[in-house]
């Protein structure tokens, strides 16, 4: 079997899932999933002289090659992992379509027969639509008419309405109700910005709104409910102790990305100081990104994201040197359901498993967008593993040329 083509397309969801499809001269098609980056598109095609001609099923060998001819423009880290890890993804559906099992089967098999899953909240209320340099946007599907003015993510300007604990209490009680057994929170959300939002610094005031926002959760439905809170790497080590410590009583299920997740002194002064488990992952690439911090346990909980750390092999590299360890896993995840379910299959089959992320609660059409499973495929806060072989769906074109972003290719 030959690989012939490589195929892309990109579809606007609350963030760009982009999709790489793998095209044999026996017929069989491999799709993956990439997490979202600038000049994604443009890398993967460049990837694509490199795979034609070559055998799918030889998946590490060729993974090697992708990392030889990328290792000059970025060999430990960066971007074009975002583009390797859904052709390998798109790889492994690929051999177990030829070989007629499903990819957990590749990966030793499962440990469980469903994948609990934990609903990302953001800050309360639906997080909007944001672009490959995470600036918001107005997408088709959004529901509000409005005239939309982008903003930067990471701006926090400072002049919308403070989040407020009434919004996470309704929002913690909704996916409550859709069955879900664990949540996550943003802290670093509009009224917890401090004076300088460059500076990493936290004033008491931010820091008395994070603890009403997440008491407000606690109270709702922290008793039978694991919370998770999401700072995104913004704070100095000394002001997030702050929070963390207060944060103590609520018994979070973790604290994720206090501080910059590639500063091992940092990370770890935050968790020998805090007993919550500490949490990152979502921002470090292969397994040498995370080979430091678990060695030097700077964390408690890791948190790779399938469709940016190199791939489905490397992270189960990650899982297998994290269980020795004794820590759990809990993959970061903001795609499709193509990659959603891809890291279904290495969440089955990895024995230090905790929860895989859901971040699209409020796009209308992420269900719509594959074939071949029961819907819901999120049913009461579980994904049943997929049975049928390779990833175990087909994406349904028409429902994602509906929503594909404006100038990228589309399968063309
Ligand atoms: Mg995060």
């Amino acid at each position: 079997m030959k690989i012939v083509r490589l195929k892309t397309a990109v579809v606007e969801g609350n963030f760009d899932w982009t999709f790489v499809r793998i095209e044999t001269d026996e017929g069989i098609r491999g799709l993956g999933e990439c997490f979202f980056a600038p000049g994604l598109t443009s890398i993967l095609r460049s990837l694509e002289p490199l795979l034609i001609g070559e055998d799918p099923r030889d998946i590490q060998r060729l993974f090697r090659k992708m990392q030889l001819a990328t290792s000059g423009a970025g060999s430990v880290a960066g971007i074009v992992y975002n583009a390797i890890s859904g052709i390998e993804a798109a790889l492994w559906d690929v051999l177990g379509q030829w070989l007629d099992v499903p990819i957990y089967r590749l990966l030793g098999g499962k440990f469980r027969d469903r994948i609990r899953v934990y609903a990302d909240c953001h800050g309360g209320q639906a997080l909007e639509s944001l672009d490959e340099v995470l600036r918001s946007r107005h997408a088709s599907w959004e529901a509000s008419k409005a005239a939309h003015t982008a903003k930067d993510y990471f701006s926090q300007a400072g002049d919308d309405l403070p989040s407020s604990p009434e919004d996470y209490r309704r929002r913690a009680l909704a996916k409550r109700a859709e069955g879900f057994t664990a949540l996550k929170f943003d802290l670093d959300v509009p009224g917890t910005e401090g004076p300088d939002p460059y500076n990493r610094v936290l004033s008491n005031r931010a820091i008395d709104h994070m603890v009403s926002l997440i008491g407000a959760v606690y109270d709702a439905v922290g008793k039978d409910t694991d919370i998770a809170v999401d700072c995104h790497w913004r704070y100095n080590a000394s002001d997030v102790v702050k929070v963390a410590r207060e944060l103590e009583l609520f018994r979070l299920l973790w604290l994720e990305d206090p501080v910059p997740p590639n500063n091992t002194a940092a990370l770890k002064e935050v968790n020998s100081k805090v007993r919550l488990p500490i949490a990152t992952g979502e921002n470090l690439f292969l397994f040498e990104g995370f080979q430091e911090i678990i060695a030097q346990h700077a964390l408690s909980i890791v948190t790779p994201d399938l469709q940016k750390v190199g791939g489905l092999s490397v992270a189960q590299s990650v899982a297998q040197f994290a269980d020795v360890h004794t820590m759990p896993v809990a993959p970061h995840n903001i795609s499709s359901p193509v990659g959603t379910l891809a890291s279904a299959h290495f969440c089955a089959a990895i024995p230090n498993f905790l929860a895989l992320e859901f971040h699209a609660s409020d796009v209308p059409f992420w269900n719509d967008l594959v074939e071949g499973m029961p819907k819901p495929l999120i049913n009461r806060g579980f994904i049943a593993l997929p049975k049928k072989p390779g990833l175990g769906v087909t994406l349904n074109e028409e429902v994602a040329r509906r929503y594909a972003r404006r100038g990228e290719p589309f399968f063309e």
